[in-house]
C-alpha cells in the first residue's frame, strides 16, 4: 500500500513535470498583416499559413493574426517585426524600398519575369540567398508569401493608340512602375483604396491599375471605365513573409521546418486561388459588361515604357552594388529561362489559342 502510495506521488510528479514541459514548449507567435481583416486572396494565404502551422504542430504552435485595423500600421510592420514587435509579419517588399532600395526587386519589377520563372529563380536560382542578403541588416528573415500572376495594366476610360494620348493623363499606379510612367508624361496620383472607384468614376483619375480581374471585380471598375490594358508593370508580384531572425532561431528545428513548409505551401496556394479566382471573375465580367475591351498598348508606347524602365533602373542601381547584384542575377536567370518559356508555353498556347 505504502509503496503504491510513493509510486503514485512519483507518478504524479512526474506528469505535473512534463506538463510544465509541454506548456513552456508551446511557442506563441504575433503576425502583423500590412491588409485589412478579409482581402481575399492575400489573408488567405496568412490565415492558411497559420492554420497549416497550428495542425502540423499538434497544437505547439500558434501564430495569431492582427490586420491592419488592429495594428494600425499597414507600413509599419517591416519595423514592427524588425524591432520584435511582431514575430512575423506579411506584406509586399517593393514597399521598402525607401527604407533600404536593395528590398525592391523582390516583389516583381516592371517587363520582368513570370511568375514560374521566378520562382525557379526564388528556389533554384539564387534569388532566396540574395533575398537573405538584402535583409541580413534589419534582423529579418524574408520568404516568398504568395503571387498574384501577371497583373493587368489597368483601366483606362479612352483608348490610347499613341504617346500623345497618355500625355497629361492622370493614373493611379503606385511605387516603381508610377515613376516609368511619370517619365513618359502622365500624372501619378496615389489615391486610398476606398476612394478609388468614385475618383475614376468622376473622372478625378483618367485610369488606375489594381491586380487582375479575380481582386478588381469587386472594386467595381469595368463599370466605368471599358478598356482594360494587359500588364507590363507587375508580370509576377510575389507577397512576403517577413520573420524576426531572433525569434526564429530559437524555434526547434521542427518548428523551423514546421514554419517554412507551410510557409512555401501557403505561398504556392495563393498562387492558384489568384488564378482561379480570375478566370471566375473574367467570366462574369465579359457576360455582364460585354463593352469591355481587352487591349494591349501600343508599340511605341510599350518600347518608352521599357527605355524609361532601363534608365530609372541604371540610376537606381549607381553605387549600389547589392541592388545591382540582384537586378543582374535577375536579368540573367530571365535570359536564359525565357528561352524554356518561350519554346514550351508560349509555342504551345500560340498555336492552340
Ligand atoms: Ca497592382
Amino acid at each position: 500500500m505504502k509503496i503504491l502510495k510513493v509510486l503514485g506521488t512519483f507518478a504524479l510528479a512526474a506528469v505535473l513535470a512534463i506538463s510544465a514541459n509541454a506548456a513552456e514548449k508551446k511557442v506563441k507567435w504575433k503576425l502583423a498583416m500590412t491588409w485589412g481583416q478579409t482581402l481575399s486572396p492575400f489573408t488567405d494565404a496568412v490565415h492558411g499559413m497559420a492554420d497549416m502551422v497550428n495542425k502540423m504542430s499538434g497544437g505547439d504552435f500558434v501564430i495569431t493574426i492582427d490586420a491592419a485595423n488592429k495594428h494600425k500600421a499597414p507600413f509599419g510592420v517591416f519595423d514592427m517585426v524588425k524591432l520584435g514587435q511582431y514575430d512575423m509579419a506579411h506584406s509586399a517588399s517593393y514597399y521598402w524600398k525607401g527604407k533600404d532600395i536593395n528590398t525592391l526587386p523582390f516583389t516583381t519589377m516592371p517587363f520582368g519575369m513570370t511568375a514560374p520563372e521566378q520562382y525557379a529563380w526564388f528556389y533554384y536560382g539564387g534569388g532566396m540567398e540574395l533575398m537573405q542578403e538584402a535583409y541580413a541588416p534589419h534582423g529579418i528573415l524574408a520568404f516568398p508569401g504568395g503571387n498574384t500572376g501577371n497583373q493587368m495594366g489597368g483601366w483606362f476610360r479612352k483608348e490610347i493608340n499613341s504617346l500623345e494620348d497618355l500625355k497629361g493623363l492622370k493614373m493611379r499606379i503606385p511605387g516603381f512602375a508610377g515613376e516609368v510612367l511619370a517619365k513618359l508624361g502622365l500624372t501619378v496620383t496615389n489615391i486610398a483604396p476606398g476612394e478609388l472607384y468614385t475618383s475614376l468614376e468622376r473622372g478625378t483619375i483618367d485610369a488606375l491599375e489594381w491586380v487582375g480581374p479575380g481582386m478588381d471585380i469587386k472594386m467595381g471598375f469595368h463599370k466605368v471605365a471599358p478598356y482594360y490594358y494587359t500588364g507590363w508593370h507587375e508580370p509576377a508580384t510575389e507577397l512576403q513573409f517577413m520573420v524576426n531572425q531572433k525569434n526564429f532561431d530559437k524555434l526547434s528545428d521542427r518548428n523551423k521546418e514546421i514554419l517554412r513548409v507551410a510557409m512555401r505551401t501557403a505561398a504556392y496556394d495563393m498562387y492558384i486561388q489568384n488564378y482561379h479566382m480570375s478566370g471566375d471573375a473574367w467570366a462574369t465580367m465579359a457576360t455582364e459588361y460585354p463593352n469591355i475591351k481587352i487591349k494591349t498598348f501600343p508599340k511605341e508606347v510599350m518600347d518608352a515604357m521599357k527605355k524609361a524602365n532601363e534608365d530609372l533602373l541604371s540610376d537606381y542601381a549607381k553605387d549600389k552594388p547589392l541592388l545591382k547584384k540582384v537586378l543582374d542575377s535577375q536579368k540573367a536567370y530571365m535570359l536564359k529561362s525565357r528561352v524554356w518559356t518561350q519554346m514550351s508555353d508560349y509555342l504551345y498556347l500560340k498555336d492552340n489559342l
